[in-house]
This record gives C-alpha cells, structure tokens and sequence, in this order.
C-alpha cells in the first residue's frame, strides 16, 4: 500500500510548527478547493489530501501516532474506517472564501460554523413508456443559489463582512450571573459572529438569491412511481464556505391503462375464446415496452390463470438482475349472443358432456352441513 508523507503533502519540514502547519494547510486549501478549480478533477484529489493531511497533523495526538507509525493512517487499518474514505470538511474553511480572511485569522476565537446548503425535493412527471426505458430531461429546481454580486457574502461589494461587535466574533455572548455565566447566541449577528455593515443590493445582505435552476436529471430505465433520484451538490448553496446541499428528484410515473405494475412485473388481462381455452391455442399478447410476445395456451386453460412471460416486464432499476415479468392473466370470453347453428351446436356439446359441473359443490356443501 503506498504511504503518503503528510508532511510532504502540505509542504512543510517534520519539525514544522503548528502555526506553519495551519499557515501550510490554507494556502494549499485556496489553491485546489473544488470551488475554484471546477474544470480540474485532480484539484479535489488534491484538496482531500490536504485536507486529510491536516486533519492528522494539527491534532498533536493523531500527529504523534502518525510519527510513530504513518501507515496506519493510509493503510488499510486506518483509524478512521478507510483508506482513501476522506470526509470533506469544511469547517476550517470557513474564512477562506469571501473575504473573511482579514477578519478571521486571528487566532483564539471560535470559529462559527459553515452551513450546508440545503437539500432541495423536486418531482417530475414521466411517461409510462420514458420511465419503462429511461430518459435524460431537463427540470426547473427552485434553489438558493449564492448571490454573484457580494459573491456570497453578503456584503455590498468593494466591502468586507466586520467581525461582530457585540460578541467579538464568537457568535455567543456570555451574560454573567452571579456565581455562573449564561452563555447565548449573540443577538447583533446571530450567532455568525460578523455582521454586514452595507448589505449587498442584490441579495439583500443574506447572500443567496432564489433561483429556478436548470438541471438534467438522467431517469434510469424502470423508474418506478416515487421513486428518488439523488443528485449531489445540486442542491441550494452552503452558506459561509459550506457544501452545497443535494437535490432530490421523486418521479412521478402516468398509470398505463392496460399494464398494470407491481414492482419490477406487469400484469395485464388478456381475453381468450372459450374454444382456445378448451382446446388450447397459441395468442399474441403486448408487450409493456411495445409489440407483442406469443403465448402458448394449454388445452384445458381455465379462466382467470395466470401465465408468466420471463424478462418482459420492466428492467431493474439498480444493479443488473433480471428484468421484471409480465404476468398475463386470461379471461374467457363468453359469447353474449348466438346464432341458430351455434345454439345447435352447443346444445350438441351439452348432451355430449352430459355432466353437472356443480356436483361436487353440492356434494361438500350437503356433507359439511349434516
Ligand atoms: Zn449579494
Ligand atoms: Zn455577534
């Protein structure tokens, strides 16, 4: 397994200060933070083992263990369930983006939270025969998005957001109550710990704007009725230098009138003659999908039986097990009217039969009621 020196990777010596590491881990941050390197995928590679890096070495503890032994934490008994599983956290990064920089560097502070930008549900109405097949369309999704003139900030632009007053930049405030003190959300910035002294013109100072945004969603074929399509980061924008949230599409699938679903399989009733139910017959029945399949009847088909027509139902939607059937369920047809020589005919079948068809009926029903 190769090991990355982390040292290495944030470009600083072994016996590197913790401020060093710190100073080390932002500009590297800046420099490959997904944001701003949107065409280079390397950059996220990048900005994850940076961040990964730092995650061992500003803690003197897991820096320690990682002098002792750095395979551990890149190695397949790495302490945090995986080896290159880095979670993105961006909760360092909260100043580096928006011109926060001059407010936040100082040191001893709490820093205020980043916020995730929310998840967002949409629903889009599919065909029965788009849904069967999969389709790629274009759906309106009402997000918030970060505001392009303060850049997300917030703050009119040519200003900066101030470190809160009221609270220092802590975002809480301490109220002193005799023996004990109380500590709340600071009211003048609420809990941000900066405040905007010029509110940005076109986001009114919360620094997003709602907007219908575009997005193509790929469908995959089967898609049943409620089903959810995740769509990661393409939800509302986070705030303060936080991830953007997902969005969710839940398809909405037209009832078919002739097909009806059940999971993966298709039930549809098909009409049969009573001739081709006694003497058996070979139909076509539809297919969901379009066109027809043969079925071949036995003699001696009774009515509402059901017969299975493997894979003719609909694919399955995750991973590739077999597609759904189609469940044919038969009715026999009865003739509602008959002329001379049918009736003659019939009449002849009947004698030939010469049976009572509800004999045994009776028969269990006389016993049973002694
Ligand atoms: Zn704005
Ligand atoms: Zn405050």
């Amino acid at each position: 397994m190769e090991t990355k020196d982390l040292y290495k990777v944030l470009g600083v010596d072994k016996g590197a200060s913790q401020d060093e590491i710190r100073r080390a881990y932002r500009k590297l941050a800046r420099k490959y933070h997904p944001d701003a390197n949107r065409e280079d995928p390397k950059a996220e590679e990048r900005f994850k083992d940076v961040q990964h890096a730092y995650e061992i070495l500003s803690n003197p503890e897991k820096r320690r263990e990682y002098d002792e032994g750095p395979r551990t934490f890149f190695g397949a008994g790495a302490s945090r369930g995986g080896a290159d599983r880095v979670d993105t956290n961006f909760s360092d990064l909260s100043d580096l983006f928006g011109n926060f920089g001059d407010i936040f560097g100082s040191a001893g502070r709490t820093q205020p939270q980043t916020t995730r930008g929310e998840d967002v549900t949409v629903s889009v109405t599919l065909k029965f025969k788009d849904a069967l097949e999969g389709v790629t369309t274009r759906i309106a999704a009402p997000v918030e998005e970060a505001c392009g003139q303060c850049r997300g900030t917030g703050a009119s632009p040519g200003t900066v957001r101030r470190m809160c007053p009221e609270c220092s930049g802590r975002g809480i405030r301490s109220r002193d109550q005799g023996f004990f003190a109380l500590s709340e959300p600071c009211r003048r910035c609420g809990g941000e710990g900066s405040i905007v002294e010029k509110p940005c013109a076109g986001c009114a100072g919360s620094g997003r704007l709602r907007k219908n945004r575009q997005v193509t969603v790929k469908v995959p074929a089967g898609a049943k009725d409620g089903m959810k399509i995740r769509v990661p980061g393409r939800g509302s924008a986070g705030r303060k230098g936080g991830p953007p949230g997902d969005l969710y599409v839940v398809t909405r699938v037209a009832e078919h009138p002739v097909f009806e679903r059940h999971e993966d399989d298709f039930l549809v009733d098909v009409p049969v003659s009573f001739a081709e139910a006694a003497l058996g017959a070979e139909i076509e029945v539809p297919k969901p999908g379009g066109g027809t399949v043969k079925l071949r009847l036995p003699a001696g088909t009774q009515d509402g039986k059901r017969f299975k027509v493997r894979g003719a139902g609909a694919p399955r939607v995750r991973g590739d097990g077999e597609p759904g059937d189609l469940v044919v369920r038969v009715g026999v047809v009865v003739p509602k009217k008959l002329t001379r020589r049918e009736r003659e005919i019939l009449e002849a079948l009947a004698e030939e039969r010469d049976e009572d068809v509800r004999e045994k009926l009776l028969r269990a029903t006389g016993e049973a009621g002694m």
